[in-house]
């Protein structure tokens, strides 16, 4: 089975866009990490397709957040602003479908898929240490996360803990195999708003079979997209910030 896996979509139409037309043909199945919103100006086309097209998805933070389960108190102001505009952009539909997203981690075949860390959607795993904590609160070898939008993530060998690579600039694959002897906690990037450096739309692809996972990176249509965020008064930070990928 080869899984679609994609997380911190925020409401980013053009990139879920670019992401879907390159990878046509290449999956099965469709998995989602969590945050479909918050940012970006197109929360209802990007839940839509989810809730059409992926198999389960898991909660995030800013899923919580902009349908009113949470307090946006502790969000900075340029995430909270969009967390509010969202709030009333969001269809009665859409609203209902984030709020019964199920917390991670979720067992999907013999692996797990979660936002943050096991034990809160809103904790950060940037660190090789980090990531060797996390390992003993999951149940399979292999997991996938995201929340950090940086694309990659970590293995563990009885060598220690160690970081995965992703594409390098200019080149939008970079292979890894998944050994029998090792632990993964694997982020496939950001799909809307990647903040590693590289702009591109992130997203990876699992296949089962083959015991491999693809890191993908593609170019999408930026301009459309910050002129979305800026027309719907969105703040201009979210818009920018997009052609930085930071
Ligand atoms: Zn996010």
């Amino acid at each position: 089975m080869r899984y679609l896996i994609l997380s911190d979509l925020h409401a980013n139409w053009e990139a879920l866009d670019a992401v879907i037309a390159r990878s046509r043909g290449a999956w099965d199945e469709v998995l989602c990490l969590g945050d479909l919103v918050g940012y970006g100006a197109d929360p209802n086309r990007v839940v839509d397709w989810i809730r059409a097209n992926a198999r389960v998805a898991v909660r995030g933070n800013h899923d919580k957040v902009c349908t009113g389960m949470e307090d946006l108190d502790w969000f900075n102001p340029a995430a909270r602003d969009a967390a509010m505009w969202t709030m009333h952009a969001l269809t009665e539909q859409n609203l209902a479908y984030l709020r019964n997203l199920p917390p991670g981690p979720l067992a999907v075949d013999g692996f797990e898929i979660l936002h943050g860390s096991p034990l809160n959607e809103d904790e950060y795993i940037l660190s090789s240490y980090e990531a060797g904590e996390a390992m003993a609160y999951l149940d399979a070898p292999v997991s996938f996360f995201g929340h950090t939008h940086l694309q990659g993530g970590f293995y563990r060998l009885r060598s220690g803990v160690h970081r995965i690579g992703r594409p390098a600039p200019g080149c939008g694959s970079y292979v890894i195999e998944i050994e029998h002897d090792a632990l993964y906690m694997i982020n496939p990037g950001s799909t809307g708003q990647p903040r590693d450096g590289d702009p591109r739309a992130a997203w990876a692809v699992y296949d089962t079979d083959e015991r491999t996972v693809e890191f993908r990176r593609v170019q999408y249509d930026i301009r459309s997209c910050q002129e979305k965020i800026l027309r719907a008064g969105l703040p201009e930070l979210l818009a920018y910030r997009l052609e930085s990928g930071t």
